[in-house]
C-alpha cells in the first residue's frame, strides 16, 4: 500500500474519531440538539488541528435527517456527502480565491434555498487571506443572513480578519493537539495497518508535528516510504537529520568550553546532512530547560529527555546564568526565523552570543569575591531578575547613545547611505556575503551622520546587530563594498519614539554634541593558513 494517503484515509468521518477539541465538539453537538445554530462561525487555531475537519462534520451533522450523537450515514444528505457530492455544502479556499468576485458569487447564491439539505453551508478555509473588499462584500450577508445559510470561516490567523466580521461570528479557538493524544492516534493507525514502531520514534514525530495532527501523519507517511516495515527511531533521526541527546550536549559543551569554531562546524555538518535546524533549536531549549529544572530540585522524575547524569553533565559546564542566557539566545532564533529563512545564520550568531557570555562570565569569575559565592546559592528566579535588570540598563544606555548620534545626523548623509539598501539584494546569492544581506534585509535606514548609521530593527535583530562581532563584521563590509567608513547601530523599532524624545531633550541642552564613534581596525584578508589556525588552533601545525 502506498502511504501517501494516510491523512485522507484516517480523516475522521465521525465526531468520535476526532483527536482533541472535545469541548468544541460538545458545544457544537449541543447547538444541533437544541436547535440553536449560529449563522456564522469562526474556527481559529494552528494548522492541522482539525478546523476544516470539524467544519465538514458539523455541516454534515446539521443536514443529516436523523442526527443523534453522530450523523446517521444513511440519509440522502449523508450519502451525498460520502460521495463528496453535496450540492449545499460549498468549500472555498480563500488562499486561491481571495478576490471580491469569488465572494460576490457566493453572496448572489445565498438567497436560493438549499437543494438537498436544510442548510447551505459555506466553509471558507484560510479565511484571513480574503481581501478587504471581499470581506466587505461578505459583511452585508453576515449582517442579515438568510435563515438557511451558515458560514464557517476557518483561519490560522484570526487577527487578520476585520473586527466587524469577527464580531458577527461565534468564535472557537482550536488548540494544538497534545502530544499524548497525537501519539495514541499514531499508534492506533500503525497497529491498524499492521506496522511496527518504537515508542521513541513516535515521540520524535509528535515533537516535530508541534501539535498538528496533519503534520504528524504526513511525517509518518514520509517515514513509511523510507522503511515500509515500520517507524523506528534510528530512521527518524536519519531522515530528519536529527541528533541524539548526547550530540546536543556535546554541542553545548563545545560552545561553553571555548570551542566555538568546532560547535559551528558541528552545526554546519548537521545542516549539510539535511538536519532540521528548527527542531534542533527546540531540542536544545528542551535540554537546557531540563537541566535548569534538575538544578532546582535534583530529582530525575521531572526529566523527560535527559538522564540525571546528562543533566549534571550540563550543569558542570555552564552555570545557571549562562543557561538562562542560552535560552534567551535560542529563543531569539525562533522568533527571528519564524519564516524559516536564515536559520543557519541566526543559529550561528546565537552560538557566538552564547559563547561570549561564557567568556564574560569567566573574566568575572577571575575577579570573584566571596560575595559571588554567596550569590551562587540564590534561586533561579533571583538570577533571572538580575539578568533582566542588566539588560534593561544596557538598553537604556544604548538609547542615550543613539539619541546623541542623531544630534549630528544629516539628510545628505542618509541619502548617500541609502546605496547600501539599494544594493543589498545583490548579496542575496553570494555565499560569502549572504549573511550580511540577511542581517540588514529586514532593517530600515533611520538616520546617518558622518561616522555612524542608525537602522531600525526588531528587538532581537537589533541585539544581534549591536553585538560586537557582528558590528565589526558589518563595518568591514561597509568599507570594502561601499567605501563607507561608518559604524551601524541598530535601534529597536519600538524604542523609536523614546529615542526621539531623548534627542529633543539633548538638542535643548545647547552643550550636547554627538560622541566620537570608535571604529575597529580594518581587518586585512586572511591567508588560508590563518583561516585554518582560526578554526582549529595550533593543533594542525606540522613540526
Ligand atoms: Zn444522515
Amino acid at each position: 500500500m502506498s502511504y501517501q494517503v494516510l491523512y485522507r484515509t484516517y480523516r475522521p468521518s465521525k465526531f468520535s474519531e476526532v483527536v482533541g477539541q472535545e469541548y468544541i465538539i460538545k458545544i457544537l453537538k449541543n447547538a444541533i440538539k437544541s436547535n440553536k445554530i449560529a449563522h456564522a462561525y469562526l474556527f481559529a487555531g494552528p494548522r492541522g488541528t482539525g478546523k476544516t475537519t470539524i467544519a465538514k462534520l458539523f455541516a454534515k451533522a446539521i443536514n443529516c435527517d436523523d442526527f443523534k450523537e453522530e450523523a446517521c450515514e444513511k440519509c440522502n444528505n449523508c450519502l451525498a456527502l460520502k460521495e463528496n457530492n453535496h450540492p449545499d455544502i460549498i468549500e472555498l479556499d480563500a488562499a486561491s480565491n481571495n478576490g471580491v468576485d469569488n465572494i460576490r458569487e457566493i453572496v448572489e447564491q445565498v438567497n436560493y434555498a438549499p437543494i438537498l439539505g436544510k442548510y447551505k453551508v459555506y466553509i471558507i478555509d484560510e479565511a484571513h487571506m480574503l481581501s478587504d473588499s471581499a470581506f466587505n462584500a461578505l459583511l452585508k450577508t453576515l449582517e442579515e443572513p438568510p435563515k438557511h445559510v451558515i458560514f464557517i470561516l476557518a483561519t490560522t490567523d484570526p487577527e487578520k480578519i476585520i473586527p466587524t466580521v469577527q464580531s458577527r461570528c461565534q468564535r472557537f479557538n482550536f488548540s494544538k493537539i497534545n502530544k499524548y493524544h497525537m501519539k495514541k492516534k499514531m499508534i492506533e493507525i500503525l497497529k491498524n495497518e499492521g506496522l511496527e514502531y518504537d515508542e521513541e520514534a513516535i515521540e520524535e514525530v509528535a515533537v516535530m508535528a508541534e501539535g498538528g495532527m496533519r503534520d504528524a501523519l504526513s511525517i509518518l507517511e514520509q517515514m513509511l516510504s523510507y522503511n515500509e516495515k515500520g517507524v523506528y527511531k534510528e530512521d527518524v533521526l536519519k531522515v530528519f537529520g536529527l541528533s541524539s541527546i548526547d550530540e546536543k550536549i556535546k554541542i553545548l559543551k563545545e560552545i561553553h568550553q571555548g570551542n566555538i569554531a568546532q560547535a559551528i562546524n558541528h552545526l554546519r555538518d548537521i545542516y549539510q546532512n539535511g538536519g532540521d535546524l528548527k527542531h534542533l533549536t527546540i531540542d536544545l531549549l528542551e535540554v537546557i530547560k531540563e537541566a535548569l529544572i534538575f538544578s532546582d530540585d535534583g530529582q530525575e522524575k521531572l526529566l523527560n529527555k535527559l538522564s540525571s547524569i546528562q543533566a549534571q553533565e550540563l550543569l558542570n559546564i555552564a552555570n545557571i546564568k549562562q543557561l538562562l542566557n542560552d535560552i534567551d539566545c535560542l529563543k531569539d532564533v525562533l522568533v527571528n526565523s519564524r519564516f524559516n529563512q536564515n536559520f543557519l545564520s541566526y543559529l550561528e550568531l546565537a552560538f557566538i552570543k552564547m559563547a561570549n557570555q561564557t567568556e564574560i562570565k569567566q573574566e568575572k569569575e577571575i575577579k570573584t569575591t566571596q560575595k559571588e559565592t554567596v550569590k551562587q546559592t540564590s534561586t533561579i528566579k533571583e538570577k533571572a531578575e538580575e539578568i533582566k535588570k542588566e539588560v534593561v540598563q544596557e538598553v537604556k544606555e544604548d538609547l542615550d547613545y543613539i539619541a546623541s548620534l542623531l544630534l549630528s545626523a544629516k539628510k545628505s548623509e542618509k541619502e548617500h547611505d541609502a546605496i547600501i539598501y539599494n544594493r543589498l539584494e545583490l548579496y542575496k546569492n553570494e555565499v560569502d556575503k549572504r549573511k550580511l544581506y540577511e542581517l540588514l534585509i529586514d532593517t530600515e535606514l533611520f538616520a546617518s551622520n558622518k561616522d555612524a548609521i542608525v537602522v531600525l530593527a526588531d528587538k532581537a535583530q537589533a541585539n544581534i546587530i549591536n553585538s560586537k562581532d557582528v558590528k565589526d563584521e558589518l563595518y568591514d563590509f561597509l568599507i570594502k563594498e561601499f567605501s563607507i567608513n561608518k559604524i551601524i547601530y541598530a535601534l529597536d523599532k519600538n524604542k523609536r519614539k523614546e529615542v526621539i524624545e531623548i534627542y529633543h531633550k539633548l538638542a535643548n541642552e545647547k552643550k550636547a554634541s554627538s560622541p566620537v564613534v570608535e571604529k575597529p581596525e580594518i581587518k586585512k584578508e586572511m591567508t588560508n593558513e590563518e583561516k585554518l589556525k582560526e578554526l582549529f588552533g595550533d593543533s594542525l601545525k606540522v613540526e
